[in-house]
């Protein structure tokens, strides 16, 4: 089959033909009709990820039909439309056992762990645990963005953000997560502030329903707590950097809610958090991970019901062959770029 594949970590990028993978007992293969191109996967390719072993097939944001089907599997068939968490969950740990499947102690993700699904086909476990169906009226390039970035932020601002109507939320970092945000805060009734560098990305902000949008190279916190009358009730890092960590827990109101969704890779620098105003102000500072398969339903009645509409977040469809410069200069361009041929 085709595949991204890289043999050392920020080396050169190129589709090869490596081997079909098999499936293992309890999981499947997936031939990918879909995956997004999310700034994970770059954090993959420069070595960020300790579980990535080399040569690497990065891809984690899918969806695609089942192709083959390991031993045990109950619910799956050949054929069957599916999309995944990114965290693919043991379905058997305490962790599991309590519905919190996105921080499963046994988790594989493809991508990461294994070989992922920017390629012809892509091996998942525990299928019976983590796949998701995909309704015939949802297209298949729009359910990849499910796999990771759009369920990532809908869990961070309904589930972790807690966001009500007519509270302020400060999304920091417009790429595809912080897009998602922003559309799924406006949703749930929410005022939206949108910080980003780019203009362009402000610009799909606005055009998603952010009330008000910061330049990113500004004074942010102070910008957030003007247009805001005192701060955010609910700040999310949406890129995952120092900065924009920083910027964030300043950007809160008092009782306010600090969501970190971006990754903060140590190589990057680590964040400094105010701790005495987290203690002062009494923040929240919480952690946000994915999605489970099993909250799915409620995202997927959201979307059919008109509430959500992820399909504005593709910005652009590509194949395989591009996505070498793509993954490379991830976040150059706004919104999702999904690969659609292989
Ligand atoms: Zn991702
Ligand atoms: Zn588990």
């Amino acid at each position: 089959m085709r595949a991204l594949v890289f043999e050392s970590f920020a080396g050169p990028l190129s589709v090869q033909e490596v081997p079909v993978p098999d499936p293992a007992p309890g999981g499947v293969v997936v031939r990918v009709a879909a995956s997004g191109i999310c700034r994970s996967d770059w954090h993959a390719w420069q070595g960020h990820d300790a579980d990535v072993v080399l040569p690497h097939v990065p891809g984690h944001e899918l969806a695609g039909t089942v192709e083959a089907v390991g031993g045990g599997i109950r619910r799956w068939r050949v054929g069957d439309r599916v999309t995944v968490p990114f965290v693919n969950a043991c379905g058997r740990c305490a962790q599991c056992a309590a519905g919190d499947h996105q921080v499963c102690a046994h988790q594989t993700q493809p991508g990461f762990t294994h070989w992922g699904s920017l390629a012809e086909f892509v091996a998942l476990d525990a299928a019976d645990v983590n796949l998701v169906a995909v309704p015939e009226e949802l297209d298949l390039t729009t359910a990849a963005a499910l796999g990771c970035r759009y369920a990532t932020a809908f869990r961070a601002v309904t589930q972790i953000g807690r966001v009500r109507p007519g509270e302020w939320v400060a999304v920091h970092g417009c790429g595809g997560v912080g897009l998602s945000a922003v559309q799924i805060a406006v949703a749930a009734g929410a005022r939206v502030v949108a910080i980003d560098v780019s203009a362009a990305a402000l610009d799909l902000a606005r055009q998603l329903g952010a009330e008000h949008t910061v330049d990113g190279g500004a004074d942010v916190p102070v910008a957030v707590q003007d247009l805001t009358a005192g701060g955010a009730h609910v700040s999310l890092d949406a890129l995952g950097a120092p900065v924009t960590c920083g910027n964030s827990l300043r950007s809160l109101r008092p009782r306010g809610r600090h969501v970190q969704v971006g990754l903060l890779p140590p190589e990057q620098g680590r964040a400094e958090v105010p701790m005495e105003r987290v203690i002062a102000l009494e923040l929240e500072v919480l952690g946000s991970h994915g999605m489970a398969a099993h909250a799915y339903p409620g995202l997927l009645g959201l979307i059919a019901a008109g509430r959500l509409d992820p399909g504005r977040l593709v910005t652009r469809t590509l194949a395989l062959d591009e996505s070498a410069p793509a993954l490379a200069d991830v976040g150059r361009r706004p919104g999702i770029a999904v690969v659609t041929s292989f």
